[in-house]
Formats: C-alpha cells, sequence, structure tokens
C-alpha cells in the first residue's frame, strides 16, 4: 500500500503529463498519496438551497437555484469588471467579477439552470455576491453532500476545476481494494471515538451527510496532530535524557524562613501551582528548561525569587537577566529589600557598573559569596564566572534572541536550570506546539484586589475629554504615559509625530505645575536613563515615549496609559503596554486613540481590547486575526504545514492528541508494544524524511 501511494501523479488515470505538471505546481501533488490528502475544503449539501427573496435579511454563506438571464461588462483595463444577473422563482440577485472577467465571461451559460455558492452582501442598497462558485444542476436523484476543492485559474482551465478533481480522487480510491492501514491500536479508536482510517480517507471525499464529514475530518485532524505531537514529545525526551542538571533535593532554611516570616503576600493559587512544578523540575536530575508564561502583573518576580531561593538553600548561585538596566534595577531593589532581614547576598551587574566594582563582584562571583546576581545582558558579555549557577531565569523572553538564550549554558560545567518568563501568551495550542522542547507553566490568576483597567477607545476628533481625564487623574497625585509609534518604514515621519506629540502635551500641560519627559530610541542611553529615573521617581507627571517603555517598567503610581495610532500596534504589543498601568491599587485607564476611519481588523484589535483585560483570550483573538505564522514570527512555518488540522481553530484537538501521544509514551516508552507496531512505523518514516529529526535521535 505505502509503495503504492507514492507512485507518481503521472500514473494515474486521467492524468496525464501536462495534467501532472499542472498538478505538482499549483496544489503541490506529486503521488497518489498527495492527492488523497488534498482534501476538499467544504462540503455543498445539494439538497438545501435558500430563495433569492428569502436572503434579504441574511448576510453570509448561500448557496440558491436559478438562471442568468443576462450579463454585463462595464469599466476597462484593471478596473473591468462582470456583472451576470441571477433569478430564481422569488428574485433576482447580481454576481460580479473583478478578476478574470473576461475568463468568466467565456465559461457563462444565459439560461441554463445552475447552482451558485457565495457570500451574499449589500452593496448600494442591491445584493450581490462576489467571485462565486457555479456548479452545474445534477439531474440525477443523488442527493447530499458534494466536496468542494480548491483550484486555481490555471487548473480550471485544464479541467481540474473542484468537479475534475472529485473525479480523480473518485477514480483513484475506486482502484484501491486494499483498505488503508491503520495506525491506531482498537483501543484508542474505541476510547477516542475515532472511525477507521479507511472509512475516514474514503469519508472525507466522499460523505453522505454532514454527519460523516464531520467524523472523517475528526479523525484525520486527530491523526496528524497526534504525530505531530509524539514527534515533539520523542525529540523533548531524548533531549531531557541527553541533559544532566542539578539535583536540588531540599527545599532548605533559605527558602523557609523567607517563606514563613518575609514573604509579602499569600501567594496566589497560580502561583503556588507553578513553584511545585519548578521545585519539581529541580529536582529529577535532568536539565531544567520551562517557559513561564503570565500576564502583566500577575507575579512572576515573586516566583522567580523564591525559585532562586530553593536554589540558594541547596547551595548553589541563582541569577536574573532583565531586558532593560531600568528592570534590572528595579528588581535588585524589591529583591534586597525583600531579603533585607536575611543572610542572602544580592548584586547587582549592568552595563553601567564601574570598573571599580566589577572586580570585587567578580570575585564574590567565583568564590561563592554572591548567592544572587542580577543583571542585564551585560552580564553575558561580561566575563562573569560562577562557582556554581544552579539557576538563570531570564524575564521578559520575547526581548532575547535564542542565541543569547544559549550563551548562558556555557558558564558552567554543568548547565543550569533555565527558567524563561514571558508577559506574551501564546495561546496553549501554539505554547505546546511550538515550545515542544520546553516545559510551559502558566500563571493563570492575577493578585487580589486588582482594580481592572478600564479600557476606552476614543477618536481623534475627541481628543479633549481625554485632556480633562489626565488633569483630574494628576491632580490626584497620579502620573500618565503617551506612547506613540516608531515604526521601522516611516521612522521618520513617525519621529516627527513623536516630537510633535511632545510638543502639544507640553503646551497642555505646562511647566512650573506639570513635568514632562520624553523618551525615544535615539536617545543615548544615559539620557534615555535619566528620563525614566524621572519618571520613576515621580519628578515628571507626564511621559511621553516610543515603545521602549514597552517591557517591564513598573510605576505603580502610574494610572493613565494613552496610545497614540493605536491601530498602527498589534494586538499583543497593545495589551503590554496596557500592562504598564494598573499595577497599583487604583483605578487606572487605558485610552486607545486613533484616526477616524480605520480598518475592520484594527476595530476588531480596538474591540478586543476593551471587551477584555486576559492576555490569554487576546492571544487567541491576535491568533485568528494573524494566523499562527505572523503570531510567532518564526521560521518554523514547516509546523504549520498541516494538511487538515489548524493549530488556530483546533485547540481542543490538539490538547487531545498531546494527551493521547502522552499517554501511548507513559505505558509504552521506547514504543515496541505489538498495539503500537503502525505508530513505530509512522515515527521511523518521520524519522527519515525529517532530517532534523534524525540529527536529534
Ligand atoms: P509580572 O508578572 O508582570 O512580572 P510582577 O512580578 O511585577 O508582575 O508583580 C506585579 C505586582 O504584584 C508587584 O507589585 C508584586 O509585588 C505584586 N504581587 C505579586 N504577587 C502577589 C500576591 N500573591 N499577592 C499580592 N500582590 C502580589
Ligand atoms: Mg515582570
Amino acid at each position: 500500500m505505502n509503495n503504492f501511494l507514492i507512485t507518481p501523479i503521472e500514473y494515474l488515470k486521467g492524468v496525464g503529463p501536462q495534467k501532472a505538471e499542472l498538478l505538482k505546481k499549483e496544489i503541490g501533488v506529486f503521488t497518489f498519496g498527495d492527492l488523497l490528502e488534498y482534501y476538499p475544503f467544504r462540503y455543498v449539501d445539494r439538497s438545501r438551497f435558500q430563495r433569492i427573496s428569502d436572503l434579504l435579511d441574511v448576510e453570509g454563506n448561500v448557496q440558491i437555484k436559478g438562471r442568468i438571464v443576462g450579463i454585463i461588462e462595464a469599466g476597462s483595463g484593471r478596473g473591468k469588471r462582470l456583472t451576470a444577473k441571477f433569478q430564481d422563482e422569488t428574485g433576482m440577485i447580481d454576481l460580479v467579477w473583478f478578476k478574470g472577467a473576461s475568463w468568466v465571461k467565456n465559461t457563462l451559460k444565459v439560461n441554463k439552470e445552475i447552482q451558485v455558492y457565495g457570500k451574499a452582501t449589500q452593496f448600494n442598497g442591491s445584493w450581490n455576491i462576489a467571485h462565486p462558485e457555479m456548479s452545474d444542476i445534477n439531474k440525477s436523484n443523488e442527493v447530499g453532500y458534494q466536496p468542494v476543492y480548491s483550484s486555481t485559474e490555471k487548473l480550471n482551465t485544464s479541467g481540474l476545476n473542484t468537479k475534475g478533481i472529485e473525479k480523480l480522487v473518485k477514480g483513484l480510491l475506486d482502484q484501491i481494494q486494499e483498505l488503508f492501514e491503520e495506525p491506531f491500536s482498537e483501543a484508542i479508536c474505541t476510547e477516542h471515538r475515532l472511525i477507521s482510517k479507511d472509512r475516514a480517507v474514503r469519508l472525507i471525499h466522499n460523505p453522505k451527510s454532514e454527519l460523516d464529514a464531520q467524523q472523517a475530518r475528526f479523525r484525520l485532524k486527530f491523526e496528524e496532530l497526534f504525530f505531530l505531537q509524539m514527534e515533539l514529545l520523542v525529540r523533548k525526551k531524548i533531549t531531557l535524557q541527553k541533559s544532566k542538571g542539578y539535583i536540588m533535593e531540599q527545599v532548605g532554611d533559605v527558602f523557609n524562613t523567607f517563606y514563613k516570616n518575609y514573604i509579602p503576600f499569600e501567594l496566589t493559587g497560580a502561583q503556588k501551582r507553578v513553584l511545585k512544578e519548578i521545585r519539581k523540575d529541580l529536582n529529577t536530575g535532568h536539565h531544567m528548561n520551562r517557559l513561564l508564561q503570565g500576564d502583566v502583573g500577575s507575579g512572576k518576580t515573586l516566583v522567580a525569587l523564591l525559585s532562586m531561593l530553593l536554589t540558594v538553600g541547596n547551595g548553589y548561585q541563582s541569577a536574573i537577566i532583565a531586558p532593560t538596566e531600568i528592570l534590572a534595577t528595579q528588581h535588585y531593589e524589591s529583591i534586597s529589600e525583600l531579603l533585607a532581614p536575611m543572610d542572602v547576598k544580592v548584586k547587582l551587574l549592568t552595563g553601567s557598573t564601574k570598573k571599580k566594582d566589577r572586580i570585587p563582584l567578580h570575585e564574590g562571583l567565583i568564590n561563592g559569596e554572591v548567592n544572587i546576581l542580577i543583571g542585564t545582558h551585560a552580564l553575558l558579555e561580561d566575563p562573569v564566572k560562577f562557582d556554581n549557577l544552579g539557576l538563570v531565569v531570564i524575564d521578559e523572553q520575547h526581548r532575547f534572541g535564542v542565541a543569547q538564550r544559549s550563551r548562558m549554558w556555557k558558564k558552567n560545567d554543568l548547565a543550569p536550570h533555565v527558567l524563561i518568563m514571558t508577559a506574551t501568551p501564546i495561546p496553549r495550542t501554539l505554547a505546546m506546539t511550538f515550545y515542544g522542547d520546553l516545559d510551559v507553566s502558566v500563571i493563570d490568576e492575577l493578585p487580589p484586589g486588582r482594580k481592572p483597567i478600564k479600557t476606552m477607545h476614543k477618536y481623534d476628533a475627541s481628543r479633549l475629554p481625554v485632556f480633562g481625564l489626565i488633569r483630574d487623574e494628576i491632580a490626584k497625585g497620579r502620573q500618565v504615559y503617551f506612547v506613540y509609534p516608531l515604526i521601522k518604514e516611516s521612522e521618520k515621519l513617525d519621529f516627527n509625530n513623536l516630537l510633535d506629540g511632545f510638543e502639544a502635551i507640553s503646551r497642555s500641560f505646562p511647566m512650573p505645575q506639570y513635568n514632562v519627559s520624553i523618551v525615544h530610541g535615539k536617545m543615548k542611553s544615559e539620557d534615555k536613563e535619566f528620563e525614566m529615573n524621572r519618571f520613576v521617581k515621580g519628578e515628571t507627571q507626564i511621559m511621553v515615549a516610543t515603545t521602549v517603555i514597552e517591557v517591564g517598567v513598573n510605576v505603580p503610581n502610574a494610572s493613565v496609559m494613552i496610545i497614540e495610532s493605536a491601530e498602527r500596534f498589534g494586538l499583543s504589543q497593545l495589551h503590554q503596554l496596557r500592562g504598564r498601568v494598573g499595577r497599583g491599587a487604583e483605578k487606572s485607564y487605558c485610552i486607545l486613540m486613533t484616526g477616524d476611519e480605520i480598518s475592520k481588523d484594527s476595530e476588531k484589535r480596538m474591540k478586543t481590547m476593551v471587551r477584555t483585560n486576559d492576555g490569554f483570550e487576546i492571544a487567541e483573538v491576535d491568533l485568528q486575526l494573524r494566523g499562527p505564522g505572523d503570531l510567532l514570527g518564526t521560521q518554523q512555518s514547516g509546523l504549520l504545514d498541516l494538511k487538515i488540522a489548524n493549530l488556530s481553530k483546533d485547540a481542543q484537538v490538539v490538547a487531545m492528541a498531546r494527551d493521547v501521544a502522552k499517554q501511548v509514551l507513559s505505558k509504552d516508552p521506547t514504543i515496541e508494544l505489538e498495539e503500537h507496531k503502525m505508530i513505530r512505523y509512522r515515527l521511523q518514516e518521520m524519522l527519515k524524511s525529517r532530517p532534523n529529526w534524525g540529527r536529534i535521535a
């Protein structure tokens, strides 16, 4: 069977060399197997049609039956457009084409009964369907489901429209008498209600009902995701087996003393859970590589501190790396204060640490006197040597490249445990897949007593009331951020906007009553630090900045965040920026200023921000809007090259596939049992065809 499936597509009846060439080029179908995996993207239920007179109150996809009664061409060149008047017994609707008008025109047949499918929309008071799918009415009595395959203009012209493709697939399936091999054991199929592979492959191309189609889709999605997860889990297992990590057996006095006497708050349930996960990792003898996701303000720093205290109590040093000097300094100050009554030595190392201070610091690190080092990436560049570095915490991971991550590992003979903290939540399904080699912990609960941030969307035209709010807040002793976009393509223009904004704000909020800071990327870093610090210390009430302030700065007294040209920011960035306020107990505001006319997607982003403060919910919307490739901005799109499953939409199936893959591995770690024979074969095949897999294994 497998050999049969890799037969080149040109050997299929009905496919000559020319069609074969097109199938390869246009839709990546090279073999019989590829064709079978070219799944329909939807089905039409030929038994159900809407009537044109009923369309009037619904916008959406419709299927109608009728005749074209007239064709109108208008415009010329690129502006050419084609309209067909389409009629059923109840009314008339326009079918419209903006592209390929001349070609479409030749295919239209006036007065022949056809069926039309597409999205009905209202335009200038009349209804139309742009670029509809059209097909002949099937005269036979056959009713039910018909697959629809996506085609291309070139395939279409060579007779491979959806019908043509359907015919090829059916012809091929008819040739296959044998059953398709079943990779899953009976136990798995029964437990998870999977129809057989054979039935699924046949039904997906030829279902009799919506239920058939659903079952087939579910089964095939599950299979695809199962093997993806299996691959990731096996890969992770191999990495884990190779990696030895320091064993930290005890909770230790340091941790206990702090926890009993000095911890400033009761931990939230989520903080406790994550801490347990970390504690467990530190004691396995393997190297920990854990990603900690938690919304802004969820209290990651405290978890980091407690993890470092565990490490210290076991006789190891630890380090935390922050993305900016301000943030490192803030961590240093708050951690030193918390640990003041204890015998734990904490030091700060940043780019501006003086030479003469560095020498004793280096000594303290190498002789083990310093227990906790807090720093910026200067720490990575500096020739720092630890006596025994047991744990590295990386705060706000999205500012660090992978290369920097791996450099950290070189400091020791044995790699230190690594905890990466990020406030940019990634939907769970994606995290499971993309961070397959990391363990993921989530803090999904905010500390009690936070007042939610009130978010509003305002158009530029209604700026005045916003200024009123700002005056009121400043009068109450609060502080305010104004953030301007600074995006590469139009840097110069943005920069001018920022400066204009700064001037306008300074005029509306004049000295000596008000003091305004400005911070942007073109300033020298000392100047930036200086201005930031004035704001941190409360010497200025207003901070005008670009997104340089995005990351982690903690000014609990700030209560208003105004984001200018908010339509130009992505959702995760907006959420990140909003997280700069709402850090104290005061009520806070986030105001999204946009131009008066914005795109639908921008509108949706603003609405989402106004509706929810939940970073994970926002990440889900972001995923829907942008798709996984964009969201991750990675080169890993190969992983996204899925045939039927969709990481943005099939979250539940992803989770289920991952669970089942885990169950298989825990029951049968080396995948040797007879019942897993087919899984083993398939994994071996994947191993052969994916070079990076082979390299790891
Ligand atoms: P982030 O996860 O964004 O790094 P932080 O660690 O800066 O968040 O914590 C935000 C604020 O919440 C800090 O002021 C911190 O002191 C406070 N905090 C952390 N944990 C708790 C808790 N369990 N109860 C109350 N406040 C907490
Ligand atoms: Mg933080």
